[in-house]
């Protein structure tokens, strides 16, 4: 069974998101889709408020699970025998950063884990969960860049966010 796992932050998902998970999911036998805890930042979400929402908008593709790490993405493929890591690319800019996180899981990792990139869909080619929090932080429209149902838990938690 060709088993992958597509890491990242998801603070939120976006369709730029959900689109590669939908393509790898074609294929990969199965995908898990696994939010990294990382300590390190401040997120707009939990990890389990992230999860819950990858959850709900992946409910209709059955070979796509959804999960939460924290620690090196490599002792997480190991643990499960994972193989393969799936990442974006949207533009030249992340060419670099992806370049070097795919050679350092490859060598740390001793050859066990090697990524696998999917180029972004033109139409999503702009998205980036950070953009879409600057958006919504100043009112704007961002219904092109995320479900409806994402879109309300992004306003509503600025809200509360705000109301501290
Ligand atoms: P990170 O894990 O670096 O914090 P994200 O959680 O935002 O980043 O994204 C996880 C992965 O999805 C990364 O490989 C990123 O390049 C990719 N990605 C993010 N947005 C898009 C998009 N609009 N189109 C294609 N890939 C994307």
């Amino acid at each position: 069974m060709k088993r992958a796992v597509y890491p990242g932050s998801f603070d939120p998902m976006t369709y730029g998101h959900l689109d590669i998970i939908k393509r790898a999911s074609k294929v990969f036998d199965e995908l898990t889709v696994s939010v990294l805890d990382n300590k390190g930042k401040t997120p707009l979400f939990s990890v389990n408020d992230r999860v819950n929402i990858l959850k709900d908008a992946t409910k209709d593709l059955p070979n796509v699970k959804i999960d939460s790490f924290s620690g090196l993405l490599i002792d997480y493929a190991k643990k499960y025998d994972i193989h393969v890591a799936v990442r974006g690319l949207r533009a030249i800019t992340d060419f670099e950063y992806e370049l070097q996180l795919a050679q350092t899981n490859r060598k740390l990792s001793k050859g066990a884990l090697d990524t696998i990139f999917l180029t972004t869909s033109l139409e999503y080619s702009y998205l980036s969960s950070s953009g879409v929090k600057e958006i919504a932080r100043f009112g704007g429209d961002i219904s092109e860049c995320v479900p409806d149902f994402v879109a309300d838990l992004i306003f509503e938690r600025l809200k509360e966010i705000d109301g501290r």
